[in-house]
């Protein structure tokens, strides 16, 4: 029987796990929390902009069936705490998955037994050998095939512009929180009353200024800052009522309201540089010796892969996306807003280094545009391949919504800020996906992704 490593215990490694268990090989999932879903856990408060119809994976659905689980309404939008308690912790305790999860598991390095990575006569014979530290110490498990499902949650970009984190930003640290705090629930003590810089421009950024306009409600001395890098904020408000994605109109509209209300200040082409820390706060000064003063900073810059623990590993990645070659220009954020992708697997995520493969969030590397429902696509493949079903491994069976994930999202603005691009597939009739994609189709140019050889594989919902 082959074993599987799986590197995290994350929705995406479950699902991995669960497509294992059916195909009769032997996963060992290695999960550095205490918890499955650990990093699902730290957004818990985050509305979800997918409903449960494309969030539950197949294989695993399949698994909690047998165990006598009840699937949610599909139509329902969970947060991030509800797929946690209502489908990670039963998918691990109620079936065969538990026996193969390890926790408090961190991965520190892959490799093959016995070969470096400069090593070739004979590497793909030889099985992985993954090393993880618990409590006890380090230990190496092999395996015939390993799936790196590790997410980017636990390596935010820095807040220094250009990639590089700003001098001074490690000793801020105590006062710099990252991604979407739970602003208006356990974190809220933190914030409410105090002077706070939300930098980024995404809709994790926006979802953070709007909720944190609402705990200005509460608490009248609350100052908002956003520090905005791009030259203007159209891009940042979004299509408002002329976007398809609804939700996501009503955001940026609900933003806009809150900056010409005055209630959130702004600085744009912002680029920071410096931050000093002081007894009363931070001093955040941009290259252009622009200075705003806050006691926390918000940053809502992204997320990276974290690579170090592949060194070994014979890895083929964009230059620029850190994804596999294959996939960066379906998901270039510099070509689509929508994150356009059609259904891929195990041909489009193989590396050099043959049974090796990254999926889940991780594997669309910097582009922000991940979806649960691809990430599903994507194992399924993968395992397939892995299990020498090479003709499933290439079928297409992911299906996708038609008029993009995000339109289907209720009028809750927290809902859609748990976007980080509007995440769905482009809309078939779209005009306005994205205020980038409409100047771009009036300038006679692709919007949205149309035109790529992407669409041609999308499919209609059922
Ligand atoms: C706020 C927010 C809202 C989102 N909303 C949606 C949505 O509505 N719909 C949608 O389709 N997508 C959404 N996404 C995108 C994406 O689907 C989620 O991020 C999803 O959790 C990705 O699943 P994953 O399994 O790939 O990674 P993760 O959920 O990040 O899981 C990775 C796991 O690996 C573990 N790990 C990390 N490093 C190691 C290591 N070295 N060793 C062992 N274990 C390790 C982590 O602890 C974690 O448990 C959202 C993302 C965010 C951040």
């Amino acid at each position: 029987m082959k074993t599987i490593a799986i590197i995290g215990a994350g929705p995406v490694g479950l699902a991995a796990a669960a497509h294992a268990i059916e195909r009769g090989l032997k996963p060992v999932i290695l999960e550095r929390g205490p918890d499955v879903g650990h990093a699902v856990r730290q957004w818990a408060h985050v509305p979800m902009f997918s409903p449960w119809a494309f969030n539950i994976d197949t294989a695993a659905e399949r698994l909690l069936a047998a165990a006598g689980w009840n699937r949610p309404s599909p139509d329902a939008y969970p947060t991030g705490g509800d797929l946690l308690w209502q489908y990670l912790t039963p998918l691990a305790e109620r079936t065969a998955l538990g026996e193969a999860i390890h926790l408090d598991a961190e991965v520190v390095a892959v490799s093959r037994l016995g070969f470096d990575k400069v090593k070739t006569a004979g590497r793909e014979r030889a099985p992985f050998a993954v090393r993880y530290r618990n409590g006890a110490g380090e230990t190496t498990v092999l395996a015939d095939a390993v799936i790196d499902t590790s997410g980017t949650w636990f390596s935010p970009n820095p807040a220094g512009a250009g990639g590089l984190p700003a001098i001074g930003e490690e000793e801020a640290a105590g006062r710099i929180s990252h991604g979407m705090p739970d602003v208006l629930g356990e974190a809220g003590a933190r914030y409410a009353g105090r002077r706070i810089a939300v930098l980024g421009g995404g809709h994790s950024a926006i979802g953070t200024l709007i909720a944190l306009a609402e705990l200005q409600d509460r608490a009248a001395d609350t100052r908002i800052a956003w520090l905005y890098r791009g030259p203007h904020l159209t891009k940042a408000f979004g299509g408002g009522a002329a976007d398809q994605l609804a939700a996501r109109g009503e955001l940026g509209t609900r933003v806009a309201h809150l900056v010409e209300s005055g209630r959130i200040a702004v600085e744009t082409g912002y680029l920071l540089d410096r931050i000093e820390t002081h007894a009363e706060g931070l001093r955040l000064i941009a290259d252009d010796g622009r200075t705003v003063a806050a006691e926390e900073l918000v940053v809502a810059t992204g997320f990276r892969p974290e690579l170090g623990f592949l060194r070994e590993l014979r890895v083929e990645l964009d230059p620029a996306l850190e994804c596999t070659p294959a996939l960066a220009p379906l998901i270039d954020p510099n070509e689509h807003s929508c994150g356009t992708v059609r259904p891929h697997g195990a041909a489009e995520l193989a590396h050099p280094e043959p049974g090796f493969y990254i999926a889940g969030m991780k594997s669309y590397g910097r582009a922000p545009t991940f979806l649960l429902a691809t990430g599903h696509e994507q194992v399924r493949s993968i395992v397939a391949e892995i299990a020498g079903d090479h003709e499933a491994a290439r079928r297409v069976e992911l299906v996708l919504l038609e008029t993009g994930v995000c339109s289907a999202t209720p009028g809750d603005a927290k809902t859609a800020a748990a976007s980080q691009c509007c995440g769905g597939p482009a809309p078939i009739a779209a005009d306005a996906c994205c205020a980038d994609d409409a100047s771009a189709k009036a300038a006679g140019k692709t919007g949205c992704g149309c035109g790529t050889s992407a669409r041609t594989d999308e499919r209609a919902m059922a």
